[in-house]
């Protein structure tokens, strides 16, 4: 496909100005040095064309929009058109972040109004809506138990973190100053206590919290979580949550009354965010009560019936956001709370769960279940059953599904699942396309039987084949140059 500037034909124009004074005649009230000498070089093409380019290179985009795409851990699931509406009204839209309070008491109101959905649902006295990201609510969490062990002149550094756990949260451990000491899984594919009991005493006095995922990424419920909790805080430590996907919690359970301290949570997977593309997203923090003076400013307050946004805080750690976070995101989730209402969150949850489990039925002797089932919102299987029969690879299989039309789960992670696949179908989809999809996977390593060849070198219909990975990564061409230019 031809870039856009390749396209250009001199002279060429989509819109034309009656009587407009050339470039050169304009008179310009610009320093002498900052003037261009030449015009900018912009392509030269019809409308017709820029109206074509552009839908072309749309349709070269896989999005929820387009089909199935069952990416573990990520949570693409529909979000609906409404909260994009919502988020573009005007009052909301056409704000600026300096706007005097007086001028934004309903944008206040709104913050206010999802802070308190967000502390119900997750079960927590306080919640902060600035992190931008869940690896940033992991890093404001940690900073909150900083906070708090300095307060009470202890000298904790280590944090604990199991192997399933996603990358970010030894990395966000790291950030905020402590060192991550990874925790094994046991045969079930839950934390081992035992491990648990071990590292509490080697690091005795020295741990400031354990993070947990819950539902972890096994999409395995931590089911003995109210002992983890007794024996985390026995020794003196907090108990972090990893709520970055809620899916299947949503109105059923909450991480509060599971001894959870603090957690985040995505609105970017779970509160009608799309998730991907690069943001914006939102990953609120709510605590327990004896944490809350350790938030970070500005908070939302209401002033009998003013909000107002406080910037002074003694104890806080202080800014870690502009103004006052991802707005438009926020006004989404909370639009996505109060059009699902209670029963509407719980079923959300129910189904997402249902749909895992169905799928999960439907594959789990396809492939090897490392773990057996119930499962809650994902989960995963491994692929070597099929490499050890076959030669193809995990990464084979996925590439294979592009041929079918699906985006391929989450592969390789997490790192304990040998040839991992990691399915998270989502509440929105249709029993008709969890079918399909089970059919193709089927498909494929019956292909992978009879020609694996056919499987290894996919994918043989989309714009471009396959990549070299390791190239890509170490060799990587990041500006692309128009053939003539590139001689
Ligand atoms: C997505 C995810 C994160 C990180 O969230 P970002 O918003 O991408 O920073 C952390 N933990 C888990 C379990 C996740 O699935």
């Amino acid at each position: 496909m031809k870039l856009i500037f390749e396209r250009s034909v001199p002279g060429r124009r989509a819109i034309e100005f009656l009587d407009a004074p050339s470039f050169a005649d304009v008179p310009l009230d610009i320093p002498e040095a900052y003037v261009r000498k030449a015009p900018p070089e912009l392509p030269e093409v019809s409308e017709l064309e820029v109206v074509r380019h552009y839908t072309a290179l749309s349709q070269r985009n896989f999005g929820v929009d387009t089909g199935f795409y069952p990416l573990g851990s990520c949570t693409m699931k529909y979000n609906p058109r409404i909260l994009e509406v919502v988020a573009s009204f005007e009052g909301f839209r056409d704000l600026h972040p300096n706007a005097p309070e007086e001028l934004v008491q309903g944008a206040l109101a709104v913050l206010a109004g999802l802070e308190r959905n967000l502390r119900e649902i997750l079960g927590m006295d306080a919640v902060s809506l600035l992190p931008a990201a869940g690896s940033h609510g992991e890093l404001l969490g940690l900073m909150l138990v900083r906070a708090y062990f300095a307060e009470r002149g202890e000298q904790r550094d280590v944090v604990l973190v199991p192997d399933s756990a996603h990358g970010t949260n030894p990395a966000s451990a790291a950030m905020a100053g402590f060192r991550a000491v990874t925790l094994p899984s046991n045969s079930r594919g839950r934390l081992d206590l035992e491990a648990l009991r071990r590292a509490l005493a080697e690091h005795e006095g020295r741990v400031a919290a354990l993070m947990l995922t819950n539902p972890n990424t096994l999409g395995l419920f931590e089911d003995q979580i109210l002992e983890i909790a007794e024996r985390v805080h026995e020794a003196g430590a907090l108990l972090y949550m990893d709520g970055a996907n809620l899916n299947a919690l949503l109105g059923v359970a909450r991480p509060g009354d599971m001894g959870f301290d603090i957690v985040h949570v995505n609105v970017h997977k779970t509160l009608g965010t799309p998730h991907g593309g690069g943001g914006p997203g939102a990953g609120p923090v709510g605590v327990k009560g004896f944490l809350a003076d350790y938030l970070p400013v500005p908070r939302v307050v209401r002033d009998g019936e003013r909000f107002t946004l406080v910037e002074e805080a003694p104890k806080s750690v202080g800014r870690i956001r502009s103004f006052a976070g991802s707005f438009g995101v926020l006004v989404k989730a909370y639009a996505y709370i109060l059009l699902h209402g209670p029963e509407g969150l719980r079923r959300v949850a129910e189904r997402a769960v249902l749909n895992a489990n169905y799928l999960f039925s439907l594959l789990k002797d396809t492939f090897a279940a490392p773990y057996p089932g119930p499962v809650m919102h994902e989960f995963v299987l491994s692929g070597k059953n099929v490499k050890a029969e076959t030669g193809v690879r995990t990464l084979d299989v996925a590439k294979r599904l592009l041929d079918y039309g699906f985006h391929p789960p989450t592969i390789y992670f997490p790192l304990i699942v040998e040839e991992a696949l990691m399915i998270e179908p989502t509440e929105t989809e249709a029993k008709e396309t969890l079918d399909a999809f089970a059919a193709a996977l089927r498909a494929i390593v019956d292909e992978a039987r009879r020609d694996p060849e056919r499987v290894r070198s996919a994918p043989h219909t989309t714009p471009v084949g396959r990549l070299d990975d390791v190239k890509a990564a170490r060799r990587p061409v990041l500006r692309y140059r128009t053939p003539e230019r590139a001689q």
